[in-house]
């Protein structure tokens, strides 16, 4: 049997940023329908590498990131657990003068947008981080960025939005929506039909097909990092750390498995899978050992990928459609979404509720793509 919903605001997608815009409408009174084919948080937002870092991020992107950062900090009083947050600093590694002199540029563009990074030097960095090996020649470090445990993020904020009273569907595919003239009709499968006054588009890797069902351009090609992990090792890499061109990136957790991502593994957004590939595997494993000798013979026992949206200039859509102002968009996080989904629910509810954000999202228009 059909089921009808009315409510203020329907959502597409609960990942973090999904889930985190119903805890927000819910906070400021607006009832929600969110709505996923899968389940909550089990998405990008659930897989990811858990990097929860400004330093490397366009410029365009870090008053939304800097909006985010304390939101991380906050997360027992949001959402009830810390989700693993760690501000353990985030090391960008030099392995040539060439990529010194980028860090550099960069600690200096960065330092106009207000984020402090330090740049170390070839000495300094190897008394900080003695097992580092002889290819990393500088660093520069974001001390107050850090990482947690994306399993437990999204569905974190999923729980806190439905004791908040949002009405939670998961294993619902949505299979159209569309405007008819006040409001706007989502169809799921199944026959579930919810009617509402506003609609946000927060369908990850997906949300371009749901663009379209608008008319809204949405470039997103299908991004899906590769990821590995190792058997638990003795604590030692204390930052979580990247590379100038972020071919490897790397962290620790405290019961010791190091965690390392690098380069693409395969994903198809039509049979909703990705999946690692081996060779990928090992030259990211081979880079590691490059940059942190000691993990020579560290066992890896799983490796995993997911799927997210990427856009051609790598920064995310965040903002109304171009014929729907009532129709939200935020996709297109190009492999860097996790750290800001939290603040890009609070923005999401602002422009619902007062019709503004404080945060500088201009640079996410989708009209940049017409
Ligand atoms: C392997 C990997 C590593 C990454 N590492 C990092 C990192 O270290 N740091 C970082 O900041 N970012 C990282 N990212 C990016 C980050 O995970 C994403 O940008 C972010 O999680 C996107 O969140 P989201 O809520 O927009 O999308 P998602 O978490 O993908 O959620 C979208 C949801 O929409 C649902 N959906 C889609 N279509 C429909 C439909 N038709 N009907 C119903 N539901 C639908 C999906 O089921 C999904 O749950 C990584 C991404 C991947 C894949």
């Amino acid at each position: 049997m059909s089921e009808r919903l009315t409510t203020d605001v329907a959502i597409i997608g609960g990942g973090t940023a999904g889930c985190a815009a119903a805890l927000a409408l819910r906070k400021r009174g607006l009832s929600v329908v969110l709505l996923d084919k899968g389940f909550c948080g089990a998405g990008a937002s659930g897989v990811n590498f858990g990097g929860v870092r400004r330093q490397g991020r366009s410029f365009a992107e870090l008053p939304l990131a800097a909006r985010a950062r304390p939101l991380w900090d906050r997360l027992p009083e949001l959402v009830g657990e810390d989700g693993e947050f760690k501000a353990t600093g985030h090391v960008k590694l030099a392995r040539s003068e060439a990529d010194m002199a980028t860090l550099e540029t960069y600690a200096q563009g960065a330092a106009e947008h207000g984020l402090d990074l330090k740049l170390i030097g070839p000495n300094a960095v190897r008394d900080a981080y003695p097992w580092l090996g002889p290819k990393v020649v500088g660093a520069s470090l974001c001390a107050d960025d850090g990482q947690a445990n994306p399993r437990l993020v999204g569905p974190a904020f999923a729980r806190a939005a439905r004791r908040a009273g949002a009405d939670i569907r998961e294993l619902t595919r949505v299979e159209s929506a569309s405007f008819g003239g006040e409001t706007f009709e989502t169809v799921a499968a199944g026959g579930l039909r919810v009617e509402s006054r506003w609609l946000i588009n927060v369908a990850g890797a997906w949300a371009g097909k749901v663009a379209e069902w608008f008319g809204d351009p949405a470039p997103v090609a299908t991004l899906a990092p590769n990821m590995a992990v190792t058997e638990p090792l003795p604590f030692f890499i204390s930052r979580s750390i990247g590379v100038c061109g972020g071919d490897v990136y790397v962290r620790q957790v405290d019961r010791g498995n190091v965690v390392f991502g690098g380069g693409a593994g395969w994903g198809d957004i039509d049979l909703d899978r990705a999946r690692p590939l081996a060779p990928t595997t090992e030259t990211a494993m081979a880079k590691l050992i490059d940059m942190i000798p000691a993990l020579k013979g560290a066992m890896v026992i799983r490796s995993w990928s997911g799927l997210d949206g990427e856009m051609p200039d790598h920064i995310p859509v965040i903002g109304p459609g171009l014929h729907h102002p009532r129709l939200l968009h935020a996709f297109g996080f190009s492999g860097h979404g996790f750290q800001l989904g939290p603040a890009v629910g609070e923005v999401l509810c602002e422009l619902i509720v007062d019709g503004e954000t404080s945060t500088d999202i201009k640079a996410f228009a989708i009209a940049r793509f017409q």
